[in-house]
């Protein structure tokens, strides 16, 4: 393979790690695969209640997917994190995850769910080396739970964090989305609970992706900083050398070993260190979360079968159109209709 554009950088075959940089010389290592759109929750921040799920023909087969992952890995990635929609409510995705977790090359593969089928995947998805998952829990109060997620069955959801402890993950984060008038009140407790089972947990602010049909954005976006306030009061925070190249600053709990963690998309720019591009799956490689660049990768995928030459040049040529940074708000007014479920989370 040689070098192909001005500044998406393929280095020669024979270095033995070639790297995607992108035009701002950010180096490409960390690739997130959302692998279906649909999902047996129907979160508030992140769904309407009636969702219309894509045709199955316009959503890249599993061998697709890996074709991509494995690309990826050949291109330097190391990095690969399993998303969706619910990456787990897919048929077969096991197949596909033992598959990619044989990759040479990759150093971490990393899951994030709802965690509604952990009961009886966590120690499948260890031994196919998954190596950190992330799993999403927004209230510890069945019936709230209920609510904000309309379908999802909070004692469940619990079983598989516990089932996902037990199996000895590296780390286990739980994903929380505050919304005022809904879960502000269990900031402490989602705390606890995470402290309570050693595991990590972050706050997430909502990002405006897709119109929603329970709220309004503005109304129910509760700032980290209002949270990180909250904990300080009673668990004092103290801040760790951590750099993930994202949006997220961690801390840890005074007398605990857990990390808390703040994900600030909207409030906080993280874009000049930004390492990670997404794959929907329609096979759009979104170069930003907050903006519309993309390469049309299922195209070249079906343009030429099996051919991972052509597959890769694409991906590098795709590196220049990573814009500089995200602009989630142009004047306050949301800028994207993508919903989370098509960007993966
Ligand atoms: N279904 C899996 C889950 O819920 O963890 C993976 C996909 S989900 C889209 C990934 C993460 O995105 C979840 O932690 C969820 O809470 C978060 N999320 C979804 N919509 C969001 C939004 N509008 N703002 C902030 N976070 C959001
Ligand atoms: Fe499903 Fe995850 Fe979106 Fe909730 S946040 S609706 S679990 S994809």
């Amino acid at each position: 393979m040689s070098t192909v554009s001005e500044h998406g950088a393929l280095k020669g075959a024979n270095e033995q790690a070639p790297m995607l940089v992108d035009q701002h010389g950010r180096h490409i290592d960390y690739v997130r695969l959302s692998v279906t759109d649909r999902c047996d929750f129907r979160c508030v921040y992140c769904m309407s209640e009636e969702m219309t799920f894509l045709p199955r023909k316009q959503v890249l087969s599993l061998e697709e997917i890996y074709q991509v992952a494995k690309s990826f890995t050949e291109l330097g990635v190391n990095k690969l994190r399993l998303t969706g929609g619910e990456p787990l409510v897919r048929k077969n995705v096991m197949s596909l995850i033992e598959k990619i977790g044989k990759l040479p090359g990759l150093k971490e593969l990393l899951l994030t769910t709802n965690g509604s089928q952990l009961e009886k995947l966590a120690v499948p998805l260890k031994e196919a080396g998954v190596t950190r998952i992330n799993i999403s829990l927004d209230s510890l109060n069945a019936e709230s739970f209920h609510r904000m997620t309309r379908t999802g069955k909070l004692e469940k959801v619990q079983r598989g964090i516990e089932a996902a402890v037990a199996a000895g993950f590296d780390a286990i984060r739980l994903n929380t989305v505050i919304l005022r008038g809904r879960n502000e009140h269990e900031i402490l407790d989602l705390l606890e609970y995470a402290l309570g089972l050693g595991i990590n947990i972050a706050y997430i602010e909502e990002m405006p992706l897709g119109e929603v049909s329970d709220h309004e954005r503005g109304d129910t976006m509760v700032s980290n900083e209002e949270v990180m306030a909250v904990i300080n009061e009673r668990y004092p925070l103290t801040p760790i050398e951590m750099t993930t190249a994202g949006p997220s600053r961690y801390y840890r709990v005074e007398s605990h070993g857990s990390k808390v963690g703040f994900i600030s998309p909207v409030s906080h720019n993280f874009c000049d260190t930004c390492n990670r591009v997404r794959l929907t799956v329609e096979g759009r490689l979104l170069l930003c979360l907050g903006n519309e660049h993309s390469m049309d990768l299922r195209k070249v995928l079906r343009e030429n079968p099996g051919n991972d030459e052509v597959l890769k040049e694409h991906i590098i040529k795709a590196m220049d159109l990573k814009p500089l940074r995200h602009y989630f708000y142009d004047k306050d007014e949301p800028q994207l209709v993508r919903f989370m479920n098509m960007t993966g989370g």
